[in-house]
């Protein structure tokens, strides 16, 4: 394609866009009557304003943007949006590799699974990543080499995926043509069961699309494989795969929340498999990483770029072992300031997280007696009579409905996990189920009289 195709492409895009959104959203964005910058590798360029606005697009809009292609070309092309300095890294690198311009996207493999803000650049380095972070940029600059297969373990929210993704992104971005699958191994796991219940004409067919889907590729990234303990037959599946993969210098990443040693119900020979590559773990984020992170974000939330030291501090020193919880908290003390219209100070910012706080002490408190989601869900079943597998299961009387809610109500009150979260330890229930769970509880604790006495049994049992 042509750059003043190209730019005409684009420039229909944007109408469709301005089409779709509302007004002001889209004039924040400042994307129309744009120049594109490049188009290479099947990808067309267009350096954003800021930071601001680019972190926006990524994240809320790209997926309509390259959606409306469609519209105008049966070509695979995609938009892809960067900053001013990514775009000269790509000019300066382009002399690299400048003989697979206009080459066909795989559909499969694009990046469309991968989140485009996850990058190296974006990843904020301080004392408790810098190893992880060392040794993931050294495997995707020679993936199936040195690390194979690197795994990568730690925490809650300290940044696995993001450094895993970031691999992925960092390797398409040198070129666009290398097969980069992601996957949860919950969706490994998912796929492979489904092809496995096929019905017997169906079954060989299903599985050979299951094998071509994950070995036809260059890097396999495979998100919380510690999922897989227990299931056998999707270990041996697995095994076979690593296998497959690693005999052809295909480079394979895993992350995990823990060690492998310490993985129950995994199959010996796979764990010894993971020690094979290099291992590397990130450990809690120390206060300056954190105070780091905040600095980074707040360019991306706001303008404006500073908060008050104390304010930062106060924040940084809150939330102090998963960065997804203290970028909430910093989105939230940013809300907070915009819905009273007033100036972020110490006091707002007390008053605007007191209640994320409250819900991290208690979880903590919990944690710390060693009490789990499952317990949860064990002590409420047995309080109304019920198994463990009734709650989690499809049955809708109310006998099992009600235990259900109050249990999704607890977890979210006590660990104030995601609601798509808490849907995946209810047999993948959809995340809008349990709001309106969670919802109903909570309103009808305020007059059913019998619920509350219930509840308060139940946290009594859990020594709450
Ligand atoms: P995990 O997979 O370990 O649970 P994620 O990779 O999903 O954690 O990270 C949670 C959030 O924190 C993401 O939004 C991610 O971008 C952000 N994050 C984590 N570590 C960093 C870092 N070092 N720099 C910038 N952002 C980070
Ligand atoms: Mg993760």
């Amino acid at each position: 394609m042509k750059i003043e195709e190209c730019q005409s492409l684009y420039d229909k895009v944007m109408n469709d866009l301005k089409n779709a959104i509302d007004k002001e959203q889209f004039e924040a964005l400042s994307l129309e009557g744009k120049k594109i910058s490049k188009f290479l590798n099947g990808y067309i360029y267009v350096v954003a304003d800021d930071e601001y606005s680019l972190s926006r697009i990524n994240k809320f809009y790209l997926s309509l943007i390259n959606g409306f292609i469609k519209n105008y070309t049966s070509e695979t092309i995609l938009f892809k949006f960067l900053s001013v300095d990514e775009m000269k890294k790509i000019i300066s690198t382009e002399e690299i590799s400048p003989t697979s311009v206009e080459k066909n996207l795989d559909e499969k493999y694009r990046p469309g699974n991968i989140d485009a803000t996850y990058t190296f650049t974006n990843f904020v380095v301080g004392k408790s990543n810098k190893f992880a972070y060392t040794y993931a940029i050294q495997t995707a600059e020679n993936p199936g080499k040195h690390f194979n297969p690197l795994y990568i373990f730690g925490g809650v929210g300290i940044g696995k995926t993001h450094l895993m993704q970031a691999i992925g992104n960092y390797m398409l971005d040198k070129d666009i043509n290398k097969k980069v699958l992601y996957v949860e191994a919950k969706e490994f796991c998912d796929d492979y069961i489904h092809a496995c219940n096929q019905s017997q004409s169906e079954k060989q067919k299903k599985i050979d699309e299951f094998h071509n889907r994950y070995r036809d590729i260059d890097v396999l990234l495979v998100d919380d494989i510690q999922i897989l303990c227990g299931k056998d037959k999707t270990q041996e599946e697995f095994f076979t795969l690593f296998n497959f993969l690693i005999d052809r210098n295909k480079q394979i990443v895993i992350t995990c929340d823990r060690p492998s040693v310490s993985l129950d119900g995994m199959a010996d020979r796979l764990k010894s498999r993971f020690d094979q590559g290099l291992t590397v773990d990130i450990s809690q984020p120390e206060l300056e990483l954190r105070l780091d992170i905040l600095k980074k974000k707040i360019k991306t939330l706001s303008n404006k770029s500073d908060l008050p030291d104390e304010v930062l501090n106060y924040i940084a020193s809150s939330f102090t072992s998963n960065i997804r919880e203290l970028e909430g908290a910093l989105k939230r003390v940013f809300f907070y300031s915009v819905f009273n219209n007033s100036p972020i100070t110490l006091d707002l910012a007390k008053e605007a997280l007191a209640s994320l706080i409250k819900a991290q002490k208690n979880a903590n408190k919990y944690n710390t007696s060693s009490q789990t989601y499952e317990n949860i869900q064990s002590v409420v079943s047995s309080y109304y009579g019920i198994t463990v597998s009734d709650l989690i299961s499809n049955k809708r009387s109310a006998k099992i409905a009600l235990p259900r809610h109050i249990s999704m109500y607890l977890i979210k009150e006590l660990y104030d996990l995601p609601y798509k979260k808490i849907g995946s330890l209810f047999g993948g229930r959809d995340h809008t189920t349990v709001i309106s769970a969670c919802e109903k509880i909570e309103n009808d604790l305020k007059t059913n009289n019998e619920l509350k006495m219930a509840v308060d049994n139940i946290k009594k049992k859990l020594n709450i």
